[in-house]
This record gives C-alpha cells, sequence and structure tokens, in this order.
C-alpha cells in the first residue's frame, strides 16, 4: 500500500525518466526532513534556523509539485540545487560556521547535484558547489571572528547534528536504492533482449539452412528426372518407381513450403489470427488423407475416436498445420504394422487432443528440446528425412490460438502429442 502510494508520487517508470524520479524521490524526503528539522530546532535556541528549515521546507514542497505534476524537471532541479546552496551559506553564516553542519550538507547537495542534473551542467554546478566551501573555509580560516552564532549547548550540538546526518542518511538511501533498482530493471531488460535476439538469430539460421538444404533437393530430384527422361528411354517400371520417389519427395517439399510459408506469414507483424469455430473431425478427415499413402506404405492403422459434432475455437489454417505435423511425425516415427489412435475429450471447457503412436519414441535426452530449433532431426523409420521445424512451429502456433502443446513418450514404446485449445459448447 505505502509501496503503492510512495510510486504514485514518486512517478510512474515508462511516464516519467530516471532523473524525474529520483528528483522527486528526493525533493519527497528533503521537504519531510527539513519539517523535521524545523520541529526540533524549536526547542533548542536557533529559532531562526527552525523557521528558515520550515521555508525551505514549503519551497522544496513547491518545487517537487512543478515537477512532478506540471512536468518543469529543468526549472524545479535548478531552483533546488540554487536553493540548496543557498542553504548551506545560510547554515554556514547562522550555524557554527565551519564546525556546523555545512559541509555535511555541501557534501550531499553534490550527490544531488551529480545525480539529477544534466550531464552538460555538472562540470559548472560542482564548481560552484566547491567554490562556496572553499570560499567558506578560507574565509573562517584567514578571519576568526567571523564565526556568527555557536551552539549554546552539547545538546544543541547534538541534535543539529544528528538530525542533519538524518537527512542525509536518508537522501543517500533513497537516491542509490532507486539507482539500483533502476540498474536491475534495465540489466534484466537487456537480457530478455538478447535472449529474444538469440533466439531470432537460431531462427534466421535455421530457415536459411532449411531452404538451402531440403528445397533445393527435391528441385535437384526433377531436374535429374527431367533429363533422364529427355536422355534415355526408360522401362516402364522404372518410370513408374521413379515417379513415385518424385512424388514422395514433392509431397515432402510441398509440406515444408506450407510450413514455411505459414510461419513466414504469422511472423509479419501486422498478421491478423482468425479464431473461429472449427470442426475437429473434418480437419483430421483432411490430415489422414495427407498421410494415408505414407501409412499405408508402412501398413500402418489409424484409428480416430471422437464426438463428430465436436468444434474448437482456433484459426482455421494454423490448427491445419499443428494436426497435419503431429499425424506426419506420428506416421514417420512408426515402424511397419504399427498402430496411430487420434482421440478428442472435452475437460473443464477445453478440448485436450491426443496424437498416440506406437512408435519408437523420443530418447530421454532429447525430451527437453523438443520444441525448440535446437532439436536435431532425426530420420523416420523408412529413413524419411525431416527438418526439425515442424513441432516448433506446432508450439507457436497452439500458443498464439490460446492453447497448450505437450507429449508424453517412452522409447521404443511410442509417443503421444497433446493439444489442448478451447472447445465450443453448443
Ligand atoms: P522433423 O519431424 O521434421 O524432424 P519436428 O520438429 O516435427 O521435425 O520433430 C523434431 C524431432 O522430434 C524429430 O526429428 C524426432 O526426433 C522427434 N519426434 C517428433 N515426433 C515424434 C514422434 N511421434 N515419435 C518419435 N519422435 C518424434
Amino acid at each position: 500500500m505505502f509501496k503503492k502510494y510512495f510510486r504514485y508520487l514518486v512517478g510512474e517508470p515508462g511516464k516519467f525518466s530516471l532523473e524525474s524520479r529520483m528528483y522527486h524521490a528526493i525533493s519527497i524526503v528533503i521537504s519531510l526532513t527539513l519539517f523535521v528539522k524545523a520541529l526540533f530546532y524549536q526547542f533548542t535556541s536557533l529559532e531562526f534556523a527552525s523557521i528558515a528549515c520550515g521555508l525551505f521546507g514549503l519551497s522544496e514542497l513547491i518545487l517537487y509539485y512543478l515537477s512532478r505534476f506540471k512536468q518543469q524537471l529543468k526549472v524545479a532541479v535548478t531552483l533546488s540545487v540554487l536553493k540548496l546552496s543557498l542553504m548551506h551559506i545560510l547554515t554556514y553564516l547562522f550555524n557554527a560556521g565551519i564546525s556546523g553542519n555545512m559541509l555535511l550538507l555541501s557534501a550531499i547537495t553534490l550527490f544531488l547535484i551529480i545525480l539529477i542534473i544534466p550531464e552538460k551542467q555538472g562540470l559548472l554546478w560542482l564548481a560552484i558547489n566547491l567554490s562556496i566551501v572553499f570560499t567558506m573555509l578560507t574565509l573562517e580560516y584567514f578571519n576568526e571572528d567571523i564565526l556568527q552564532q555557536i551552539y549554546q549547548s552539547r545538546t544543541e550540538q547534538f541534535i543539529d547534528l544528528g538530525v542533519t546526518y538524518l537527512t542525509i542518511g536518508l537522501i543517500l538511501y533513497t537516491g542509490l536504492i532507486i539507482l539500483r533498482k533502476n540498474y536491475a530493471e534495465q540489466k534484466m531488460l537487456a537480457e530478455e533482449k538478447t535472449a529474444k535476439l538469440v533466439q531470432l538469430n537460431q531462427e534466421k539460421d535455421k530457415l536459411f539452412s532449411v531452404i538451402s538444404h531440403d528445397l533445393s533437393s527435391p528441385m535437384t530430384s526433377v531436374k535429374i528426372y527431367l533429363d533422364l527422361l529427355d536422355a534415355v528411354d526408360l522401362e516402364k517400371e522404372e518410370r513408374s518407381s521413379m515417379t513415385k520417389d518424385l512424388t514422395q519427395s514433392l509431397g515432402d517439399a510441398q509440406n515444408l513450403l506450407q510450413n514455411l510459408l505459414l510461419w513466414a506469414k504469422s511472423q509479419m507483424q501486422n498478421s491478423q489470427m482468425q479464431l473461429e469455430e472449427v470442426h475437429l473431425r473434418s480437419l483430421f478427415n483432411e490430415a489422414v488423407e495427407l498421410v494415408e499413402q505414407r501409412a499405408s506404405k508402412k501398413n500402418i492403422q489409424i484409428h480416430i475416436a471422437m464426438e463428430p459434432k465436436l468444434k474448437v475455437v482456433a484459426d482455421p489454417d494454423m490448427l491445419e498445420l499443428v494436426i497435419r505435423n503431429l499425424m506426419n511425425n506420428a506416421v514417420k516415427f512408426t515402424k511397419t504394422g504399427g498402430e496411430i489412435s487420434v482421440s478428442a475429450v472435452v475437460a473443464d471447457g477445453h478440448c485436450i487432443i491426443a496424437v498416440k503412436d506406437n512408435g519408437i519414441g523420443i530418447a530421454k535426452a532429447k525430451q527437453a528440446k523438443i520444441f525448440s530449433l535446437q532439436i536435431v532431426s532425426s530420420y523416420g523409420t523408412n529413413n524419411e528425412k525431416g527438418t526439425g521445424l515442424g513441432l516448433m512451429l506446432c508450439k507457436d502456433y497452439t500458443e498464439r490460438q490460446g492453447g497448450k502443446i505437450w507429449f508424453e513418450s517412452e522409447p521404443q514404446q511410442g509417443s503421444t502429442f497433446y493439444v489442448s485449445l478451447p472447445v465450443v459448447v453448443s
């Protein structure tokens, strides 16, 4: 509660610069401690000091108001530093000269100058501060009688120096704590940005390597095939076997291209996601059609168990990509004669889709990186080549749609990938 209120008085980090927040915090501390000092001086013979402290405290509050609520930071800071300088001249003249608290006050004014004055003016203010202090010191050194009012009692001296030191302690504490907090915040921001940049760079590298290797090889195959067709008379069987290989290879390339295009689209800043009601069963029927040929080549059975009318809230293109990738992987990493079962159940307003296979599973060491670009793609049970992009995209897309994706896998026993999305209640 107190913290929240203090934050409001000092100014929100997003709306106020570090310098102004520091000035506001210190200004509040200065005015409060000046009022406390004024009160203390009431109990000593330093009545003049008491009135002066009250007036200085009040003027500090006005300057704080100018900066915090009227956005006049520069004026407020300049007047504040001028006022503080005047304060230590007066302290010197009327409060025990150099043996009073003038040096402490000068030092804290210098601290404030370094903290909040614009860098360009720093040297000028340093010169002013040093000149005041050294003029006083020299004056007193050559002119012993210049001393005006000395403490009347040891109690007075105790109170005066004590309260001054308290003020200074509080100002130092407030200023440095704000600086340290700001430093920690900036450091965290910088670390987050670096991590994001590293990730972006990894994505870029991956993308280039995928494009250069995986898209160029099907193109080369097509070219070789066409060259052969032109140069040699192929037997019917040879031709049919080559056409099949080529169709498979072009199918992979098309799949990859679709992944890449959708991903590129989603990376564009203005890309809009269209969340709508998506009929799950139809989406799975299409995905099964796409993998059917490969599955039957390996003699893999695919079972689907879900309520026929089930609908989820999703972007149809994105969800299609997720499901296609999961089905593709299931077929790719399941051995001949294996089984894939797809199911969808509703729980707590969410639909949990599961794609389960009894394939080769995922090695424990690999599992932690499965959704990242650091994963090293492995060959399928029929030597099908992959890119290591699919699951990263699945995670990205599922999360963008407000869903979750996770998996369970036992090496040599199989894997189940789950996707949870909001369900449409009919
Ligand atoms: P790709 O399949 O193109 O290699 P993915 O990102 O889809 O890329 O998958 C990354 C890796 O995760 C695969 O290379 C494979 O090692 C593992 N993997 C994914 N799905 C399965 C699965 N159903 N069974 C076994 N391993 C899988």
